[in-house]
């Protein structure tokens, strides 16, 4: 089956202020450094993103929430792509969109907060 661009979601990509993957010049060397090896982490999950390939990212989900924030390949990434923010940028992403919970940390205390009273 081909792949759908989502429309929105390349305009959310491509107006955020947190991604930041055009640079990645698709190296591998992210990919070779992680503790985790997480073969597809980042550079083929950000092609998919600013690709605006929603379906893809979101079967990547358990990656997504799997990966350390340890920065380990941001370190060694020479096109200074932000891939820490970027994991963080999809989370919430993933957060709203697939869990329906706001992206805002302090609303999000908030809302539990009135939950448990
Ligand atoms: S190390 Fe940086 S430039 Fe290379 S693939 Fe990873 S994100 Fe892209
Ligand atoms: S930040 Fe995530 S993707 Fe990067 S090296 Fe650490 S675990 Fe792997």
């Amino acid at each position: 089956m081909a792949s759908k661009v989502d429309l929105e979601f390349a305009r959310e990509v491509a107006t955020s202020e947190e991604f930041n993957a055009w640079a990645c010049m698709n190296c591998g060397v992210c990919t070779a450094v992680c503790p985790l090896g997480i073969a597809l982490m980042p550079r083929k999950l950000f092609r998919h993103t600013v690709l605006g390939l929603k379906d893809e990212v979101l079967e990547q989900r358990d990656a997504i929430f799997q990966c350390l924030l340890c920065r380990l390949c941001q370190e060694n990434c020479t096109a200074d792509v932000h891939i820490a923010e970027n994991v963080r940028f999809l989370r919430s992403y993933i957060d709203r969109e697939v869990f329906g919970l706001d992206a805002d940390p302090a609303e999000r205390k908030d809302q539990y907060a009135l939950a448990h009273r």
